[in-house]
């Protein structure tokens, strides 16, 4: 049985620690939601955040937590749920889930080696991909197309992309999917996260929802990677100092993701830089935007002008306005 998905261990226990793995986030979820803890860190096994809504994969059997975010909505009237994922995996599963929902914006950064990083879909892991219908805009993918990411790279991240759309979304609860195999020290994921940037991270991301976060664990593989990561994480929710970060200079590579991150995204959210101005979809109001059209007229005009000396006269007709004045010219 396991054989028939990719990349799933099974024993005969591996169902039932499943449901006690998503059911003990469900349980802290409910904690966090009732005010009888402020936030909450989940460390629990198998992780979620591959697991499709129809189909377990990547060591992963039920969506924790977006079994978490549906648990929140339909229980508490939480609506809506900012999820980030920090895994250095693309959460799959989690984006199928709301990816036409409006109320959950589901915000993953990962690596991405042009979709040649597992799960490797270069379509849906890819920043293009951005969510459907109501759901446009409301996914965020920040692939990165390198090993060695870092702190600055992340820090960087958090600045120009996450907390801009975290403060506009304005969450009523936080939840992240927090792999640490983009910690310093994990052979799998190969980047340069220290214990002082997840606390950093986790420090930002607790100033919004009234504080209510729930930190989920997913991947990981350095178990001492994953212990003083966790720490600091656990450290910056219960308001310890944070370790200080070095000097946060991204290099080019981040810096070009994110602005390309940017690019499609601003389209959805006024509080990026807008950047964007492709007219094609939706129209682009107040914007530096000239349509092809305009372009072509003010070219004919000049080039009637200065090869026939013409010049553009108004036709009177009132109805027809002044939309011919650029399309009678006479000498
Ligand atoms: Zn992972």
């Amino acid at each position: 049985m396991a054989n028939s998905y990719n990349s799933i261990y099974l024993n005969n226990l591996s169902a039932f620690c499943a449901r006690l793995s998503c059911g003990s986030l469900i349980e802290l979820c409910k904690a966090v939601a009732l005010g009888q803890v402020l936030n909450g860190v989940a460390i629990i096994r198998p992780p979620g955040h591959h697991a499709e809504p129809d189909e377990a994969g990547g060591f992963c059997l039920y969506n924790n937590v977006a079994i978490a975010a549906r648990y929140l909505q339909k229980a508490h009237g939480l609506q809506k749920i900012f999820i980030l994922d920090w895994d250095v995996h693309h959460g799959n599963g989690t984006q199928t889930a709301f990816y036409d929902d409006p109320n959950v914006v589901y915000c993953s950064i990962h690596r991405f080696d042009h979709g040649a990083f597992y799960p490797g879909d270069p379509v849906a892991a890819a920043h293009t991909a951005i969510g459907e219908g109501a759901g446009r805009g409301r996914t965020i993918n920040i692939p990165w197309n390198s090993s060695g990411m870092g702190d600055s790279e992340y820090i960087y991240a958090f600045d120009k992309v996450i907390m801009p759309i975290l403060y506009e979304f304005a969450p009523d609860f936080v939840l992240v999917s927090a792999g640490f195999d983009a910690a310093k020290g994990d052979h799998i994921g190969q980047m340069l996260v220290t214990p002082a940037a997840y606390g950093h991270m986790t420090h930002m991301l607790k100033s919004l929802a009234g504080g209510k976060i729930i930190l989920a664990l997913e991947g990981g593989y350095n178990l001492d990677s994953i212990a003083v990561s966790g720490l600091a994480c656990a450290k910056a929710l219960l308001n310890d100092p944070i370790e200080p970060l070095g000097s946060i200079v991204p290099n080019a590579l981040c810096v070009q993701t994110i602005h390309e991150v940017i690019e499609v995204q601003s389209r959805y959210w006024k509080s990026l830089p807008q950047v964007y101005t492709d007219p094609i979809e939706e129209p682009v109001v107040g914007r530096h935007v000239v349509g092809m059209n305009k372009m072509m007229e003010a070219y004919r005009k000049s080039y009637l002008k200065e090869r026939y000396d013409m010049i553009p006269m108004a036709k009177l007709e009132s109805e027809t306005g002044p939309a011919f004045l650029d399309n009678v010219h006479c000498t």
